[in-house]
């Protein structure tokens, strides 16, 4: 069923061509038991690789059954492998880190076979080798007769017609080597059996022919045995492995040499935590960095603050800020937020400074007390500031004027003391210091910034007058009393009627009154309580009720602060569902030409921080799995494709990475629910969202894609039994 004419075989090395063998001329057939007999280097396992397929010839032809061969292709004479030959090693070839059992059911599964139909198979090879009690030890702990009995099991699982063994007892001894052939001689009965021995005695009694082989050629060809010539049996078409047996096969693999996947579990733990560490401190810095802007509008830039105002123009009523209230991850609201953007000059006569005003209730203080009288105030900010941080002692129980701002009645000007100090972290140079105001104060300074930023018209007679109007209750509701020029524009103005138009951005309101009093500098005093005739010339005076109906509005605009920036995102778009119209000072900060070229830089670094990273961890794994050549060259010469090689690999790095990701996810979790504590992994979770996860995830993932195809091209680059003989 084999034959080879004048077939011959040269090995090129260094450019110096040698002969493995030469114009050699056999024919073989089932039911033969052949032994290859002479001296070391005459050619005998080179004609034994060419005959198994497993390297290539230069000269003549070698026919299977009738067919010629020297058009093979790599994969043709992979084919022929398949459904042939059952090769036997003197080195064995098994899968050391595999139980015997395992060997000899994968040549099953890499042929196709089911799992559950092939034990019976397996476990009947096992006895007919004599090794049913050692089936689930591991190769590696057998003797060498042993596992060459496990490799004849093994090459007989297959069922192919041609068994070729290359010294099979080259490494047994006499005992070992008797049962051996023994084996062999009662399988050739149905196979054509052909070996190769140093020791004719030891064979003599059981082969059919001898052939010794003298420098490449054949020096006897001799028959010691009639044999009848049986038809060959082949298989039928072998198929290719069950995706369920190689993930069953990947899994097995990636578990089996123990101290090879805690290698590799730790290289994969590395990337993930390296590249997830390094990822969230750019994140983090970037969260900072974009936190640490300008704007040249709004005093209050804290990040948490997002400005709304009504999409119809109209003011809130009290029920929709309890509603603003509990949207998640609201910390307070600020309702007339106008205030917040007023910096205010706080003087005596030794130190000004500014501060704007927070309507955050104050609970603590660092240095002194909370306040406990309405013109008591609480100055916030940074311990870098100069009054707050380094004079704070001489601040402290100070009385400050607010500059340009006089108490309602205008008799002095308003004064609050600082009662006590409270610190904060502030990440933005640009902040303004805070003060905290009973509600006292805050209602007076919320009624004047109101009246600062409306324009207020007065029209008596049909004629504008720009006139200052100040709230002072000993004028009767619905009543002025006004400066003498009134009457110099009409004699009688008393009983007259006096249009009052306040305008601003948000509403227009008028008010009528009637003229009531006229006030001098000689009657001033007494009808108002008022000294200063001079600095209040011109004022027209309103009772508290009608002023505060024009100036002490419902709110039109306010202020919402989250409890952390990151969700401010989230806030607005809930408030913009309510109909609200949203401006989140985070998104008006606008930062510096130094900080977008720092933000430019920490950019590159991480990206080319995460691709050495990944570049690192790739050559590492690739250098661990060069112990793995020795498996895939093995199972390639039992039947293995470059796909399924790839693919058992790709399994066994994808388990491996899996088991690191997810544990380190299940970390994370823990840390998440506070189950145990690490400032180190609270960071990452702070700072990465589940996109990064993703994104690493896929990463990983592609990583290993990409070293098992890498690994398997390499692999089957060389012949099979190139790449074999380099490893053993
Ligand atoms: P045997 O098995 O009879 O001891 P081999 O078939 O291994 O002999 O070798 C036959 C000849 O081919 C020897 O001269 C040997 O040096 C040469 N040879 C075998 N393998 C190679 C190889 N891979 N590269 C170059 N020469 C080789
Ligand atoms: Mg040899």
């Amino acid at each position: 069923m084999i034959t080879l004419k004048n077939v011959s075989k040269f090995y090129y090395k260094k450019g110096v061509i040698a002969s493995g063998f030469s114009r050699v001329n056999l024919e073989f057939n089932i039911g033969e038991f052949v032994a290859i007999t002479g001296e070391s280097g005459s050619g005998k396992s080179t004609l034994l690789n060419v005959i198994s397929g497993l390297d290539s010839y230069e000269e003549g032809e070698m026919y299977i059954n009738g067919e010629e061969t020297s058009h093979y292709t790599e994969q043709d004479f992979e084919n022929y492998r398949r459904t042939y030959i059952g090769n036997i090693f003197q080195s064995f070839n098994l899968i050391n880190s595999y139980t015997v059992y395992q060997n000899i059911e994968l040549i099953l599964l890499l042929n196709g076979e089911k799992k559950k139909d092939i034990k019976e198979k397996v476990i009947e090879l096992i006895k007919k080798v004599d090794l049913y009690k050692f089936r689930n030890t591991k190769v590696s702990k057998l003797s060498g007769g042993q596992k060459q009995r496990v490799a004849i099991a093994r090459a007989l699982a297959k069922d192919t017609p041609i068994i070729i063994a290359d010294e099979p007892t080259g490494n047994l001894d006499t005992k070992s080597s008797e049962s051996v052939i023994k084996l062999l001689s009662q399988i050739a009965e149905e196979k054509l059996v052909i070996i190769v021995t140093h020791n004719y005695e030891q064979v003599e009694k059981y082969v059919t022919r001898k052939i010794t082989m003298h420098d490449g050629k054949i020096l006897e060809d001799k028959k010691i045995k009639e044999t009848e010539t049986k038809p060959v049996k082949i298989h039928e078409k072998f198929k290719n492995i069950t995706t369920g047996n190689k993930i069953r096969l990947g899994v097995r693999n990636t578990f089996n040499i123990i101290p090879k996947f805690l290698l590799v579990l730790c290289v994969y733990l590395f990337i993930t935590v390296a590249i997830l560490s390094e990822y969230a401190s750019f994140q983090k810095e970037e969260t900072l960095s974009k936190e640490a802007g300008i704007n040249y509008i709004f005093s209050n830039m804290s990040t948490n603050r997002i400005i709304i105002k009504k999409q119809d123009g109209s003011s809130y009523q009290e029920e929709e800020f309890s509603k603003i209230q509990n949207i998640e991850n609201v910390d307070y609201i600020v309702k007339n937020d106008c205030l917040l953007d007023m910096e205010l000059g706080l003087t005596n006569d030794m130190d000004y400074m500014y501060a704007t005003v927070s309507e955050k209730p104050v609970t603590e203080v660092d240095l002194g007390r909370l306040p406990e009288s309405d013109y008591e105030i609480v100055m916030e900010g940074s311990k870098d500031d100069y009054y707050i941080g380094d004079r704070a002692e001489d601040i402290l129980n100070k009385e400050f004027r607010i500059e340009d701002y006089n108490t309602e009645e205008t008799k002095e000007e308003y004064k609050l003391k600082v009662v006590g100090v409270k610190y904060v972290e502030e990440e933005n140079m640009y902040r303004t210091n805070k003060m905290h105001v009973q509600e006292k104060v805050l209602n007076d300074l919320k009624r004047n910034v109101n009246q600062k930023y409306s324009t207020t018209k007065t029209m008596f007679m049909n004629k504008n007058y720009e006139n200052k109007i100040v709230p002072n209750d000993n004028v009767p509701v619905g009543k002025v009393y006004v400066p003498e020029e009134f009457e110099e524009i009409n004699q009688n103005c008393i009983g007259k009627n006096l249009e009052i138009s306040v305008e601003n951005i948000y509403y227009k309101d008028t008010l009528n009154v009637s003229i009531d009093k006229i006030y001098k500098k000689t009657t001033i005093e007494k009808m108002l309580g008022i000294k200063d005739f001079e600095k209040n010339n011109g004022t027209i005076f309103i009772n508290t009720t009608d002023y505060n109906n024009l100036f002490n509005k419902n709110t039109y605009q306010a202020s919402v602060f989250a409890k952390d920036s990151r969700d401010v995102e989230e806030i607005c778009k809930n408030l913009q569902e309510m109909g609200m119209q949203t401006l989140a000072i985070k998104d008006t900060l606008v930062q510096d030409g130094t900080l977008q070229v720092l933000r430019i830089f920490k950019t590159a670094v991480t990206v080319v921080l995460v691709i050495t990273l990944f570049f690192i961890s790739y050559f590492v794994i690739k250098i661990i799995l060069k112990s793995r050549n020795v498996y895939f060259s093995t199972i390639r010469m039992i039947g293995a494709s470059k796909g399924v090689s790839t693919d058992l690999l790709i399994i066994e790095l994808l388990t491996v990475s899996n088991i690191a990701y997810f544990s380190f996810i299940g970390l994370i979790l823990l840390v998440k629910n506070n189950i145990i504590a690490s400032k180190f992994l609270n960071n990452l979770i702070t700072y990465l969202e589940l996109k990064d996860f993703a994104i690493l995830y896929l990463v990983i993932i592609t990583m290993s894609i990409l070293i098992s195809k890498k690994f398997a091209k390499s692999i089957f680059k060389k012949s099979a039994m190139k790449a074999f003989r380099e490893e053993v």
